[in-house]
């Protein structure tokens, strides 16, 4: 579950005009998996989104942070990714025992996730209000929803692949993804070429289950071009959440709330949403926020 071998790889080709990146998200996908105790369908769905958000996360400068939200009609209702950079990401889905029966022999993604919409939110430390954008899923199979996304809100002509396959016990045998994005100044040729290539790949996840790393799927996406490595790093699942504000969080709830819990069950159990990691503050420790509140107020 240490998902050690995960790692992402940003590239850029003809003269800067290209940019691509591959990740590699087994792990990642896995320890989601562990944490959140999905059925297949909804261990794809949120696999795939992990991935989306590392691979779009890795354009953004390290102080920003990204989030990315699937809301639809289908059983799984509601997907929630965030990275703050750095290969970090974590995530969660409303109904993780969702499965449905395999559609064309594969995982009925768009099935889970219905007609809905899709939003991506970026935050940057100098500026109060976060970058918003809202859009109708086109597809609910994530990868075409994200390149629609980039094309209409980011006007930037980008091809999207996320691959979860996952094994017959129902843990992941392999997740990744690359985002391959053409820049201001590229010609039509290049687009064609680079189209052609991502045409011609066979599917993301069966590269990685045959031994391919970030570097051997960009040279697939860019074949025919010269490949500038910018720069590699490992990706986790990794969550912000700590024992710290967990307690913060209760403080905020206020004394009453607090000496209530203590009556009712002597202890607080608290369940982070996005790792599943469950808290349990004690009797005592309740008792000591309810002093450090007396104190503040
Ligand atoms: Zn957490």
């Amino acid at each position: 579950m240490s998902g050690g071998d995960d790692v992402l790889l940003r590239a850029s080709a003809a003269g800067e005009t290209i940019r691509a990146m591959a990740a590699i998200t087994t792990g990642v996908a896995e320890e989601a998996r562990c944490r959140h105790g999905t059925y297949p369908t909804a261990t794809a769905a949120l696999g795939r989104t992990l991935t989306a958000g590392l691979l779009l996360g890795s354009t953004m400068k390290s102080e920003d942070g990204l989030s990315i939200e699937l809301v639809g009609d289908g059983p799984l209702r509601r997907i929630l990714v965030t990275t703050s950079g750095g290969g970090r990401v974590r995530g969660y889905v409303s109904r993780p025992a969702t499965h449905l029966p395999s559609k064309n022999g594969k995982l009925d993604v768009a099935g889970a996730i219905g007609g809905g919409w899709l939003c991506v939110m970026r935050t940057q430390p100098w500026n109060k209000e976060p970058y918003r954008s809202v859009m109708k899923l086109v597809s609910g199979e994530i990868a075409a929803d994200i390149t629609h996304y980039l094309a209409t809100s980011e006007q930037i002509p980008s091809a999207t692949a996320l691959g979860v396959f996952v094994n017959a016990d129902g843990s992941v045998g392999a997740a990744g993804g690359f985002l391959v994005q053409i820049l201001h100044g590229a010609t039509a040729d290049l687009a064609e070429l680079v189209e052609r290539n991502v045409a011609a790949l066979p599917q993301v996840t069966s590269l990685i289950q045959s031994g391919a790393g970030p570097d051997d799927i960009l040279a697939g996406v860019l074949a025919g071009l010269h490949v500038r490595r910018i720069f590699e790093e490992p990706v986790c699942f990794a969550c912000s959440c700590s024992r710290e504000r967990v307690l913060g969080a209760l403080l905020l709830l206020g004394t009453e709330e607090i000496e209530d819990m203590i009556r009712k069950d002597g202890k607080a159990s608290v369940r982070c949403e996005f790792c599943a990691e469950e808290y349990t503050v004690g009797d005592s420790e309740l008792r000591m926020l309810i002093r450090d509140a007396a104190g503040f107020a």
